[in-house]
């Protein structure tokens, strides 16, 4: 399980975040823990809500004295109030936020961690102690003196701890260009590498498989609700994780093919596309599903937060004309059947897969942005292209102009 992370200040180094998921089993004390930290969460809301605190710090002055009735350890409060805040200052938010799970969070400085024993504070002076468990993969996290340890939720079935790396970037060489489609990730390097990873398909499998299966269980259920909802959430956990974990594998050895050979990662960015395949668009709606069931935004995670963790630089490069022109001489290709396409000026045949992680290899990326006076263009940015490589040019698709780094 992999979470945000962000560039450290300090040039030369990448700061990385994973958090990882222990399972352990839990006790009645931790239920009224979880029921008290709640009431907290929902009191701390509240005052928010009431006197606008500016910032979560204010929260704190404001909520301390109330909190402070629960007889918690003082940690409590803080994140409390961490937690209130930052539900409270959602913008997208439509009514006043109100906590219904049980959890908790903890900061780094409350809770111990020796090897798999968990030790978190519950009033002044007494303790709980949980026992975690966890495989190989887990072990060599909490072992690693170079990691450090970040805050801690615990929820009723999981143990929830993150840690933090600093990596020192990667000098890279060259450059890997990725192209994502629905059924395949193909892969060109600088180094002449080419590959198609075909694991998207087997994706598009298992998700064409459960959107029939929840079609079933939401005709054969129709009187009642409560059990549609509840096979609804089972069955569409279950294709979550069977997708995710098919995305696992092309992911890692992209990262530790760029790994090896000194690669900085480009990747389309594609947010915004889902506009492409709204109701009304004049698609069926079969189509509309297909396509926004693509996994393009979990497989670019993956592949984001992979690279980090490894201090593999990577950036998002503008989509626009990357499969409509040709990575060798840069003019307009005509499209064939069978995912081909033909440049008349080179009088070649290019799989079009190909040459548009070809040509996404070449993005410029602002790292690398030519100096004035130069006359060579980010490709993409080239006016001389108002087709862009989704819409056939029949929609027109709000995306950022220039691919910036993250
Ligand atoms: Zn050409």
């Amino acid at each position: 399980m992999l979470k945000k992370q962000s560039m450290s200040p300090s040039r030369g180094t990448v700061q990385a975040v994973k958090s990882i998921s222990f399972t352990y089993v839990s006790s009645q004390q931790l239920s009224s823990l979880f029921e008290d930290f709640r009431l907290m969460c929902n009191d701390a809301i509240r005052i928010a809500n009431k006197e606008k605190p500016r910032n979560r710090f204010n929260l704190i002055e404001l909520a301390y004295a109330r909190l402070k009735q629960y007889g918690l350890h003082t940690h409590y409060i803080l994140s409390a109030c961490e937690v209130a805040y930052s539900v409270y200052s959602n913008k997208r938010r439509k009514c006043v936020p109100y906590i219904k799970r049980a959890f908790l969070k903890l900061d780094n400085q409350s809770y111990q961690l020796n090897h798999l024993l968990s030790r978190i504070p519950t009033n002044p002076r007494n303790f709980v102690f949980l026992a975690l468990q966890g495989s190989d993969y887990h072990m060599s996290f909490v072992d690693d003196p170079n990691l450090k340890k970040g805050s801690v939720t615990i929820t009723e079935r999981s143990v929830c701890i993150s840690f933090t790396r600093e990596v020192p970037a990667l000098e890279h060489f060259g450059c890997m260009g990725i192209d994502i489609n629905e059924r395949n990730i193909t892969v060109s390097t600088t180094n002449g590498f080419e590959h198609k990873f075909a694991e998207l398909g087997e994706v598009v499998e298992i998700k064409e498989r459960y959107r029939e299966i929840m079609a079933k269980i939401s005709k054969n259920t129709r009187g009642d609700g409560r059990i549609c909802k509840k096979l609804l959430t089972k069955y569409g956990k279950r294709e979550e994780r069977r997708t995710t974990q098919r995305i696992h594998k092309p992911t890692n050895e992209i990262v530790s093919y760029a790994r090896a050979n000194r690669l900085g990662i480009k990747m389309e960015r594609l947010k915004g596309i889902r506009k492409l395949y709204r109701k009304g668009n004049g698609q069926t709606k079969s189509f509309r599903g297909r396509m926004n069931s693509w996994v393009f935004g979990e497989t670019q995670r993956q592949v984001d937060h992979k690279a980090r963790w490894e201090g593999v630089p990577d950036w998002f490069v503008n989509p626009r004309g990357s499969s409509s022109n040709c990575p060798d001489c840069g003019s307009r290709v005509v499209r064939l059947a069978d995912r081909k396409v033909y440049c008349p000026a080179c009088d070649r045949t290019w799989d079009r897969d190909v040459l548009a992680s070809r040509n996404i290899m070449a993005c410029v990326v602002p790292q690398a942005r030519p100096s004035k006076g130069s006359n060579e263009v980010e490709r993409g940015d080239d006016d001389s292209n108002p087709l862009n490589r989704w819409g056939e040019g029949s929609v027109a698709v709000d995306n950022n102009r220039q691919g910036t780094g993250t």
